[in-house]
This record gives C-alpha cells, sequence and structure tokens, in this order.
C-alpha cells in the first residue's frame, strides 16, 4: 500500500462523511490493487477513530445477493453494505469469507472492513428492475450492518429508504446500538412494509462477553436497544446464539439471560448452539486454547463430528430452553421474515454469498 499521511477528503459518494486526521493508505490510482482479491476499491483509510482498523472503500456492482438455493435460511435474498466486521466474535461464520478477497479469517476479518459506500444508489438500481418480485431481504446474515463503523458511513439510512420505498419487507439482525440512530426511520418504514428486527445476544456475563466478542456493545447496552426498539412500537426478537457449550450453558444462565430479555419487552428469543464452520474454527479454538485451556478437550468431542455439537448435547439444550422460553413468553422466536414457499420467478441473481447468524 502506498502511503499518503493525513489527508481530509470527502470523496462525494452520497454518504457526506468527513474525518479528521484520517490517512489515505491507498488511493485507488497505484499499480498493484491493495486488496487482489477485490475489485472497484476507491481507497484505502484509517482514521484516529477505529485504531487498528483500516477500510477498503469500494463502488460495488451489485449489493443484492440471492442466498444459495440448497440454504436452509428462511429468506433469499440478503444485502450486506460492510465485509469484515470490527465486532470481531471470536466464533463468526463469516470469517471464511474474507479469505476470497486474499486477507485472513482472523485479525483481518475484524480490522480490514470493506465499506461498499455505493450501497444504496445500486440497491434502489436493483430494485427498480421490473423483474424485482419484493421478496423479504434479510441484513444482519453475513456482517453486522450496524457494526461501528457505521456510525460515520451511514450508509443504512439509504438502505432503509430504498427497501421501504420500493415496496420490499426487510428484517435487521445486529449486535450494534448505531441501530437506535436509525429507529425513526425503522418505525416509519414499518408503515409502509412488513420490518422485522433482531438483537444478537448469547451472554449476560460482561466478563466473558469482552473476551469473546471484543468489538461489540456490552449485554447491558443491548438489551437496553431491544427496549428502545419496542418502545418504538416495531417487533424485535432476541437471538440467544451461540450457547457456548460448558460455558454459557446452564439453566440458571439461560433462565437469567431470558428474564432480562422479556424485562426488555422481546417478542420471542431464538436458542441456537455454537455452530463452528471451517474458518471460524480454527480461530474459536485459538480463543479456547488462550482463555479456557480446560475446554479444548471436551469441545473436541462434542465437534468430533465437525461443524455441529454432538446431537445428543443438542437435544439436552433443547430440552432445557423449552420450559424457560415457555416460562419468560418468549416461544416466538426471533421472527425473521419468510420467503414465501410458492417462489415467483428470480430477478436478475448477482453473487450468491454465504450465509452467517449473528
Ligand atoms: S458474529 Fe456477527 S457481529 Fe460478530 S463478528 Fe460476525 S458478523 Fe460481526
Amino acid at each position: 500500500m502506498r502511503e499518503v499521511a493525513n489527508v481530509c477528503s470527502n470523496h462525494g459518494m452520497g454518504s457526506g462523511f468527513r474525518w479528521g486526521g484520517q490517512q489515505v493508505l491507498d488511493d485507488g490510482v497505484g499499480d498493484a490493487p491493495a486488496l487482489p482479491g477485490l475489485r472497484g476499491v476507491l481507497r484505502s483509510v484509517r482514521t484516529p477513530e477505529f485504531a487498528d482498523t483500516v477500510f477498503h472503500e469500494v463502488e460495488a456492482k451489485s449489493v443484492l445477493n440471492r442466498v444459495p438455493g440448497e440454504s436452509a435460511m428462511p429468506f433469499r435474498w440478503t444485502v450486506n453494505p460492510y465485509r469484515g466486521c470490527s465486532h470481531a466474535c471470536s466464533y463468526c461464520f463469516a470469517r471464511n469469507t474474507h479469505t476470497y478477497l486474499g486477507l485472513d479469517a482472523g485479525a483481518d476479518f475484524d480490522g480490514q472492513i470493506v465499506v461498499k459506500v455505493n450501497v444504496a444508489r445500486v440497491l434502489e438500481r436493483e430494485l427498480r428492475s421490473p423483474r424485482w418480485a419484493r421478496e423479504p431481504v434479510a441484513m444482519g446474515t453475513n456482517t453486522d450492518p450496524y457494526q461501528r463503523a457505521e456510525g460515520r458511513y451511514r450508509l443504512m439510512p439509504g438502505v432503509i429508504s430504498a427497501l421501504a420505498g420500493s415496496g420490499t419487507p426487510f428484517s435487521v439482525l445486529s449486535k450494534g446500538t448505531v441501530l437506535a440512530r436509525d429507529l425513526p426511520q425503522l418505525a416509519s418504514a414499518a408503515g409502509e412494509v412488513p420490518v422485522s428486527l433482531g438483537v444478537s445476544i448469547a451472554l449476560l456475563d460482561r466478563a466473558l462477553q469482552a473476551r469473546l466478542e471484543p468489538g461489540t456493545p456490552s449485554p447491558a447496552a443491548r438489551l437496553d436497544l431491544v427496549k428502545r426498539i419496542t418502545d418504538a412500537g416495531l417487533y424485535c426478537g432476541v437471538m440467544v446464539a451461540p450457547v457456548l457449550p460448558l460455558l454459557t450453558d446452564s439453566a440458571e444462565a439461560l433462565d437469567a439471560l431470558f428474564g432480562r430479555i422479556a424485562a426488555a419487552g422481546a417478542s420471542g428469543a431464538t436458542v441456537l448452539a455454537l455452530h463452528l464452520r471451517p474458518g471460524a474454527r480454527e480461530w474459536f479454538h485459538a480463543w479456547l486454547a488462550r482463555e479456557h485451556p480446560h475446554l479444548v478437550e471436551p469441545y473436541a468431542r462434542l465437534y468430533r463430528r465437525g461443524a455441529y455439537v454432538d446431537p445428543e448435547y443438542r437435544r439436552a439444550l433443547a430440552e432445557r430452553v423449552r420450559p424457560l422460553l415457555r416460562r419468560h413468553g418468549l416461544e416466538r422466536g426471533v421472527g425473521m421474515l419468510r420467503t414465501p414457499a410458492a417462489s415467483r420467478p428470480d430477478p436478475p441473481a448477482p453473487a450468491a454469498e454465504q450465509l452467517t447468524l449473528l
């Protein structure tokens, strides 16, 4: 990367941001691209507000992604304004997708963030297609649209306005409290199209959360976000995921968490055990070996079949969770909008992408 120090500029992409004291590390006109696997890089910048993070601002050609046909996800379309995620969860499923850019699935995923600065404009264009059937679009399925960078880039207001304006229902799943900024707009969008919001909260233990998901807002801040969403009159479910075997899965811990979730006004909760896809698996195991070495062996046994936890463990967890969800009135689940089973003709499909849940 070529380095041009202390340049402050506004690239005029419609997002209207200006950062003081930022460094432009690559302005996109050099001989060698900064990221060989990524096209359309305008520039790569670092700013004092985000130590250890480089933002690669790109002009995306398409932003509406079709979910691969074989996916079990209940929706067929996603939009992700960012690639990589500064929330830095050690278990994140999406880590491996960063390797497609020539970056690694570990620290690069957390600190080399691709920003699709033209996401709203491209989305508007794609939604104008006469073949767009207004199926639900899910956000927060691969990286968090309300990660910290969104406070500066403000891409989501344009995305929400494009979706609502085109009559497209949508859902957002996030850990980011920046979402509260857009609540008035989301409430107004909900008057035009079905809107479903979900917040992801895996545990209450602040010390463990800070080690496990070092870039995320605290559990208390996320519970407060749930309350603000429901106070705004919007549906809000909570994704209790991942449940970590032998760390966060006791009946006492889950009962306490569900109690706080219900008190915050959530309409339902969905509980999922840790899933360790390649990419996430290596990174999480390194975390486990560092933080809880005595659990390396038990986890090796529980995940001996691969990405999914041992079926016996899953059954036992489900039995433990069911009455607790009932007791707190949370059986309704997180409530993602679903694509109707009788699907309509496909609109033109940009690249499919792998899906994760936060
Ligand atoms: S799990 Fe979600 S919030 Fe955490 S790093 Fe991955 S995309 Fe970001």
